[in-house]
């Protein structure tokens, strides 16, 4: 898995004025990106590609470095209290990625370089809740790790965060460049979450993420870094020996992690579902997916805004849970694990 090295970037002139557009420009050259100009990050017109497939890859294969002008978060419940923007799009091709529907016409990937005033806003909000500890998710709406390379905004995050006595951080990857992060100064505020599945899932339908034994690998040098870790595991999917595949990837997590930083794990397992309009989108992106969403095979639980999801049945949300329960219980004695249906 090489570093991601975009085939070309649109620049917003007003990001020029931040030292971290200056930075990304300077990488870019030196990587002989093609450099386009766009008067807004919110409009890149012009992408190659003759069919709305060929523009779809294309798009993540496009950075976009631009200012972020709302300064309000949005709120991130249930794991954190607001979603830290640094970022949108992701250079994987995970099948299943909700990012499809939210990000919408915008799957490129953008970045923004007002990471003072990102902060500034974050810092606003620690003062405004304090002594209650505030949590920022760094990962809503990209895989930040993917482009740390060119922005160096986790760092930045982190360093900011390690300094914040009410102030937490979190994110979650696919990928294993950790290596320019485990020297900041972080305080053991931030909490790197390692996206892990089934090998067989990871085969099928997580194109241009990082391979699962580097993905371990890496959770190992954060967590002797001394940083809090977790996993998420997602989406748990029904599978001909998913059984089987999904006990092989805890002993091998349980094997890999020292057992001395098992208690301090968390655990965050979320079951498959989907919902009516990401399936469209899904079929539309990856017409050749084997990933099943039949809707007769699975139980209907309504949502917000009237758009209900997928879900696993019931007696197989007990098996799946009842899996999960056991064998972390007997892995990572004293660890956390949490359900999402
Ligand atoms: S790595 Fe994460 S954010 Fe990127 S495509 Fe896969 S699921 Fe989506």
């Amino acid at each position: 898995m090489q570093i991601f090295v975009p085939d070309r970037a649109y620049v917003e002139p007003g990001a020029l004025q931040y030292p971290m557009g200056k930075e990304i420009l300077e990488k870019l050259h030196a990587m002989g990106v093609e450099i386009l100009e766009t008067t807004s990050h919110n409009q890149i017109r012009g992408l190659p590609g003759d069919t709305e497939l060929q523009k779809y890859r294309n798009a993540k294969r496009t950075l976009v470095v631009g200012v972020r002008k709302t300064l309000k978060f949005d709120t991130s419940k249930p794991s954190a209290e607001y979603a830290i923007p640094i970022a949108t799009g992701c250079i994987g091709h995970c099948h299943y990625c909700y990012l499809q529907t939210t990000l919408g016409a915008k799957p490129y990937i953008r970045v923004y370089v007002n990471i003072e005033e990102i902060l500034q806003q974050a810092q606003m909000y620690i003062h405004q809740r304090q002594p209650e500890i505030t949590r920022f998710e760094a990962a809503c709406t990209s895989d930040p790790l993917s482009i740390e390379h060119l922005t160096g905004s986790l760092r930045r995050l982190i360093e900011f965060m390690g300094n914040q006595p009410y102030g937490r951080l979190r994110f979650v990857t696919k990928y294993h460049w950790v290596d320019s992060l485990l020297d900041a100064k972080h305080g053991g505020h931030t909490r790197f979450r390692f996206s892990v599945n089934a090998p067989y899932m990871v085969k099928q339908f997580e194109a241009n993420t990082s391979p699962l034994s580097k993905r371990i690998e890496a959770a190992c040098k954060v967590v002797r870094a001394g940083y809090p870790l977790g996993f998420i595991i997602a989406p748990v999917y029904l599978f001909d020996g998913w059984q089987d595949e999904y006990t092989a990837l805890l002993e091998e997590l349980s094997r890999t992690i020292p057992s001395s930083y098992h208690a301090q794990i968390t655990f965050e397992i979320i079951q498959h579902r989907f919902t009516k309009p990401a399936k469209r989108v899904i079929e539309k992106n990856y017409p050749k997916t084997k990933l099943h969403m039949e809707e007769t095979d699975r139980q209907y639980k309504w949502g917000r805004y009237g758009i209900g999801k997928y879900v696993y049945r019931d007696e197989q949300q007990q098996q799946i849970r009842a899996l999960f329960e056991e064998k972390i219980a007997n892995l990572f004695e004293g660890s956390n694990i949490e359900y999402f249906t």
